[in-house]
């Protein structure tokens, strides 16, 4: 029989993630499986102001099409804040907004990928990336992170042995890790990357969401125009306008935005109206604040409910901000056969091993304490720590 599809999509497998959210459908499981935003904090109202004032005063504008770079208030907006929150100088030209930064990971690929370039990604590593780079078939190079950052002896190896072309990571607040580069693993990173021209792509989606510790300087600082910076607006207002942001210098960004415009021409204008509307008519610092506060009583939930139900043998990592944290049980144990029985227990979450592009990873898992109220964190802790305790005991 003919073979309808193209090579390029019979290697990609449906997003693990995306599956296991349809099995934890059920109202009675408590889930940390997700990697949503809390939707106490959707600024319903505001954005309800916002979108009738648009329609009011610029209504037959903003249903329009519009540029493929995306609004130039909202670019000039985040390049601003580029430069109050991190003294980052970021000229509006070098942003396109995008479709989420999803998009903008999928446009990366399209633009910088042949078959078999060489691309860095951390292990664990962001499902979402993976997926989008696999369509370009490059080849992976995992390095695994350690508890300050990327292990930096592995990465100087595959950057000396390899000519990568990139180097994807999440250097604040990691997904699915939720770990943080120190300042001095991000310094010995750009140097080794510096010596080798490999781009690094900072993907940033939780930067703004710290609840512990100081932030740390972007790799934009050390590696200039050797970096590429996505951003969203999905984590600090809401995931469904479907909006964030690349960033690079001039020729690069020339380039992706041909590869926008063959995808989708540009992004809903209408959405970006709005979201400007909103920041700017909102105190967007206050907002961020109020979901920093409730993640970080969240967080500190789930790190006591832990400490006071897991065995002492399982380790764990300690965010200091963003939405997930990152469970390793003995080697013996496998988080795929706990996930079914955890389901059983009404309680979910997401086993580690699609997060390694090279297999590895069985008894990991990743938990997010984002969209789960704090008495329920307690409850759906003390049942997955009876199922832990089930396994480690036969
Ligand atoms: N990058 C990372 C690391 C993420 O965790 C996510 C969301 N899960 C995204 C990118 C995509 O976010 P969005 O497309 O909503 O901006």
């Amino acid at each position: 029989m003919r073979n309808l599809f193209a090579d390029r999509i019979n290697d990609i497998p449906k997003s693990f993630i995306r599956e296991i959210l349809k099995v934890v459908d059920d109202p009675e499981i408590i889930s940390f499986a997700g990697g949503l935003p809390n939707p106490d904090f959707f600024p319903v109202e505001e954005i309800k102001k916002a979108s009738i004032k648009v329609l009011e005063e610029d209504g037959s504008n903003v249903l329009q099409y519009s540029t493929t770079e995306g609004y130039l208030p909202l670019r000039e907006y985040i390049a601003d804040r580029y430069f109050k929150r991190q003294g980052l100088k970021i000229n509006p030209e070098e942003i396109l907004i995008t479709n989420g930064s999803q998009q903008g990971l999928d446009l990366i690929a399209k633009t910088f990928l042949n078959e078999g370039d060489g691309v860095i990604i951390e292990e664990p590593g962001y499902l979402g990336a993976i997926q989008s780079f696999s369509f370009y078939r490059p080849e992976f190079f995992s390095i695994p992170l350690l508890e300050d950052g990327i292990d930096i002896e592995i990465l100087k190896d595959a950057v000396v042995k390899n000519d990568c072309k990139l180097f994807y990571g999440v250097p604040n607040f990691q997904n699915p890790s939720g770990i943080t580069y120190s300042e001095e693993n991000r310094r010995e990173v750009a140097k080794l990357l510096a010596e080798s021209n490999t781009i690094f792509i900072e993907d940033d989606p939780y930067g703004e969401l710290r609840f512990i510790g100081e932030d740390v300087p972007s790799m934009k600082n050390p590696l200039e125009d050797n970096t590429i910076l996505l951003g969203s607006f999905s984590k600090i207002v809401a995931p469904g306008f479907r909006l964030g942001w690349v960033c690079m210098n001039k020729d690069k960004i020339d380039k992706v935005i041909v590869a926008k415009q063959a995808s989708d021409l540009h992004s809903n204008y209408f959405a970006q109206r709005v979201i400007y509307q909103y920041l700017i008519d909102n105190d967007i610092d206050q907002h961020i604040s109020r979901i920093k506060e409730a993640y970080g009583r969240q967080r500190e939930k789930m790190l006591n409910s832990i400490r006071k139900y897991f065995p002492s043998e399982i380790s764990f990592t300690e965010p200091e901000g963003g939405m997930f944290l990152w469970v390793s049980l003995p080697e013996r144990i496998s988080s795929l056969e706990l996930f079914d029985m955890a389901i059983k227990e009404k309680v979910a979450f997401v086993p580690g091993s699609p997060f390694y592009v090279n297999g590895g990873g069985k008894n990991t898992l990743r938990l997010n304490y984002s969209n789960v109220d704090e008495a329920k964190i307690e409850v759906g802790i003390k049942a997955l720590a009876k199922v832990i305790k089930r396994v480690i005991n036969r």
